[in-house]
């Protein structure tokens, strides 16, 4: 390791080059700051990549690719990088149906879900037990269980019921997340915001341990030392949980990291020429269907990920939680074979006639964790994120999760970096 150079000194050094380090890392650019972010991997963006075929024929977002318009901050980002709000093709029309069994689904999601959060006591159950207690009908057991194996990206019986709580409270909005994309790739908004950080990011620097004492932090990642006097951690609280912490930075957060469990996600994305579930019989009637919610297998969903106004027309399909974790130890054909089977379940031979397909596997990444986002596991505790949220001394968390607004959103992780940027920016 090289020894400290003087000029690895900074008033703030942040951790991570995704949404929210470099959200934080643009406010303190606007101050004048002396600043600089390390990021583990060879690429900014995080949980926000895109992949584009060669000629670029089009593009497939593998992370993050739905906002909505409350979701205000990240909208703005969106546009400042060039691009517009496209409409996603669902409408009140569409219908969302389950999953072998072809049923429809209407409101009784969302009243479950209701009863569910009335429900919720003090003292602390996991999720599926609070489904024994409120819901008596077995079926819509399965859908509700499925839909949050496949949301929080973990299976139910690992989650605190407060969890649901939590995911309500903190989600200000009455509108799907799903309503719009942006119009071009997301990779624009990362170049953009790259471009607003004038070669201020380090690739490829690992940190592995930080340490407070009465001069500042000192860094220390896998070629380096960097010395600092105040630290913005911008990376899911699970991830940060492996790192190593001197005593009273230890003793401040170890509980609260530690009362993060990653989730585990697998996005697969079809592009057709023909929007064959536009016309689905079902009941008697021709429907289209938006959404599908598998109740067997569990944590599977499937949306019409199609922008009104595009020529070709898109189903994705998320796989969460165990069923994740196993398909992600298949090899790469397999697992596409795999999800196209579960089409076709629905759909019949029509959905082998696609005419291209992505998949992008996020379990156990090293970097950014397993899926959309970290929750509080059944007996962690339910204020990890505000122990996190807040400054201790010049040393701060941010990441999506620990937003007061939009957690495990593209919103969430710029809310949180920007609200992290101003608590140093305040106190240095
Ligand atoms: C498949 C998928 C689909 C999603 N879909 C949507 C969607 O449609 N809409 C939406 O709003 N959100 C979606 N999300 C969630 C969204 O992507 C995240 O909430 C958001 O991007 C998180 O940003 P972040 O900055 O908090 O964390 P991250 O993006 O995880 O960034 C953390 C950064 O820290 C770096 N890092 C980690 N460890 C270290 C270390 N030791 N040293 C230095 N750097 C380190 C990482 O490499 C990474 O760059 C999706 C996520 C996934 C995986």
């Amino acid at each position: 390791m090289q020894q400290t150079k003087a000029q690895n000194m900074y008033d703030v050094v942040i951790v991570g080059a995704g949404l929210a380090g470099m959200v934080a890392a643009k406010m303190l650019n606007e101050k004048n700051i002396n600043y600089k972010v390390i990021e583990a991997s060879h690429r900014s963006g995080g949980k926000v990549i895109t992949a584009e075929r060669k000629d670029h024929s089009r593009f497939f977002e593998l992370g993050a690719q739905f906002v909505n318009e409350d979701m205000t901050e990240i909208v703005s980002f969106i546009e400042s990088a060039g691009m517009e709000l496209q409409e996603t093709d669902v409408n009140e029309k569409s219908m969302d149906i389950t999953a072998p069994t072809r049923k429809a689904l209407g409101k009784c999601v969302t009243d479950v879900q209701h009863e569910m959060i009335k429900a919720t006591g003090e003292q602390d159950e996991r999720l599926s037990d609070l489904y024994e207690r409120v819901i008596t009908d077995e079926e819509l057991k399965k859908v509700i269980s499925s839909i949050h194996a496949e949301l929080l990206n973990i299976e139910p019986s690992r989650l605190s019921a407060k969890v649901l709580t939590d995911m309500h409270e903190r989600y200000p909005s009455e509108k799907s997340d799903l309503t719009h994309q942006a119009s071009g790739p997301l990779s624009h908004l990362i170049s953009f915001l790259e471009k607003n950080l004038d070669g201020k990011i380090v690739y490829n620097e690992p940190l592995r341990q930080v340490n407070e004492t009465k001069e500042g932090y000192t860094l220390i990642t896998d070629n380096d030392q960097y010395r600092a006097n105040a630290v913005i951690m911008a990376l899911p609280p699970a991830v940060a949980s492996h790192f190593s912490y001197s005593s009273n930075l230890e003793q401040y957060y170890r509980q609260a990291l530690n009362s993060y469990t990653d989730g585990a996600i697998i996005k697969t994305t079809w592009v057709f020429q023909n929007a064959f579930w536009h016309y689905y019989a079902i009941d008697g009637e021709t429907k289209h269907v938006g959404g599908i919610v598998f109740t067997d297998p569990q944590g599977i969903t499937v949306a019409d990920s199609s922008k009104i106004g595009d020529a070709e027309v898109r189903l994705t399909m998320f796989i969460g939680a165990g069923l994740a974790r196993n398909l992600a130890k298949e090899d790469e054909i397999q697992r596409k074979e795999i999800a196209t089977e579960l089409l076709e379940k629905v759909f019949g031979e029509q959905a082998r006639t696609y005419v291209d397909m992505e998949q992008s596997v996020w379990v156990d990444h090293p970097y950014c964790g397993g899926g959309y986002g970290a929750s509080v596991h059944y007996r962690g505790v339910d204020t990890a994120a505000d122990v996190l949220r807040e400054p201790y001394n010049l040393f701060v968390f941010a990441s999506s999760e620990l937003a007061e607004s939009f957690p495990s959103f593209m919103e969430g992780a710029v809310r949180s970096g920007q609200y992290a940027a101003k608590q140093i920016l305040k106190r240095i």
